[in-house]
């Protein structure tokens, strides 16, 4: 009995052909949403929606797989905590070499049988995602939660207050006041 070759790719929208591939190019798009990232339980990402294009060379014993990330990600921004949708652009490629058991493996290649029927790329998709997401997450400039600024601000002086007070000669101090009550 054939297999039904349209239900296989409902269940795993996320495989490309290897063996019964033809050599050339081929283009598949992915439509990256949140029930991508909530599938994942390790996943620091909960929410998103990114269009991943895939640009596949086949060629005899090697497929070269060019991926074009673009969209936007939900995080918590490093300076108000606020979260924002934070864009994200980039471009990865990844290989995977065909049938050749000794090769080697490496960050950016795999090694399949050339037999295999199919490859899944979700966790490559996961992972460029990830890598293309900035180490520092703000907010653009003046975007910050203004409340949650205001508090930082009046923190950071509440600070510089009991620092100063624990360190400034006292005579000093009674100074620093009789300035500010000028104001
Ligand atoms: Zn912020």
């Amino acid at each position: 009995m054939q297999p039904d070759f349209r239900q296989m790719e409902n269940k795993n929208e996320f495989r490309i052909p290897v063996s019964g591939l033809a050599l050339g190019n081929h283009t598949y798009r992915f439509e990256i949403k949140d029930d991508f990232f909530a599938g994942l339980e390790y996943s620091e990402i909960q929410q998103g929606n990114v269009t991943v294009r895939l640009d596949v060379e086949r060629e005899e014993t090697m497929m070269t797989l060019k991926f074009g990330i673009k969209g936007e990600v939900r995080v918590q921004c490093d300076r108000c905590a606020d979260e924002f949708d934070l864009p994200i652009e980039d471009e990865r490629v990844f290989f995977i070499k065909l049938g050749d058991e000794n090769a080697e493996e490496s960050e950016d290649v795999a090694v399949v049988s050339a037999d295999q029927a199919d490859f899944d790329v979700s966790s490559l998709i996961y992972e460029f995602i990830i890598l293309a997401i900035p180490m520092h997450r703000v907010h653009p400039e003046g975007k910050c939660n203004p409340e949650i600024m205001a508090l930082l601000l009046s923190d950071q002086n509440n600070e510089e207050d009991i620092d100063d007070s624990n360190e400034i000669d006292p005579r000093w101090a009674a100074l620093k006041d009789l300035k500010l009550n000028d104001k």
